[in-house]
């Protein structure tokens, strides 16, 4: 296991700024919501495959990819360089939370079930930091249905659909959240 110093050293040395800030918020979100149980690993800046998440993690790695576009200012500035000060730390910070559940869920034995998000573990964990968050919200594993359509998986009144179960926790947060800089 490479020491956390020593990774976020690395990182710094690879993406300055946004290196030293995705390790310290991996940090404060590991004691905030996992008991600081998580191991650490790489956490770079990229691109994920396809361009389709904001975030990625690779369990063979125990690499977390962050995507770039992540680093462009969300709110309107004059200056449209992507500085650190204008990065939405919000977002990020939300995105790196979701590949830390991926994170964790690896570490302690997997997960079994339709999807790396449509699976009991995930379930749990969505459930668990959304108390922690003070989110009102409640997901169930979503039984897959018999036809091909996306309307044939039966979503139970109240729970989260499959998407917001990807976009967890960002999906789910109040529309004015992420204009609030911090
Ligand atoms: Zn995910």
């Amino acid at each position: 296991m490479i020491p956390f110093a020593d990774l976020q050293k690395t990182g710094k040395k690879l993406f300055g700024d946004f290196g030293a800030w995705a390790f310290d918020e991996w940090k404060t979100l590991n004691e905030a919501f996992f008991n600081g149980e998580i191991i650490p690993g790489e956490i770079i800046w990229g691109s994920t495959p396809n361009d389709r998440s904001l975030g990625y993690y690779s369990a063979t790695e125990n690499l977390i990819c962050l995507h770039k576009f992540l680093m462009r200012p969300t709110y309107p500035t004059n200056d449209l360089k992507w500085r650190f000060r204008h990065f939405n730390k919000r977002k990020a910070g939300d995105v790196l939370l979701h590949e830390m559940i991926h994170q964790r869920i690896h570490q302690t034995g997997g997960w079994v079930g339709e999807t790396s998000h449509n699976n009991e573990r995930f379930v749990e964990e969505v459930n668990r930091i959304s108390k922690l968050l003070g989110m009102d919200i409640k997901a169930r594993v979503i039984e897959p249905g018999t036809g091909q359509g996306k309307t044939s998986c039966p979503v139970e009144p109240g729970c989260l659909t499959l998407g917001q179960l990807i976009h967890f926790p960002y999906a789910s947060r109040s529309c004015n959240y992420y204009y609030d800089p911090r």
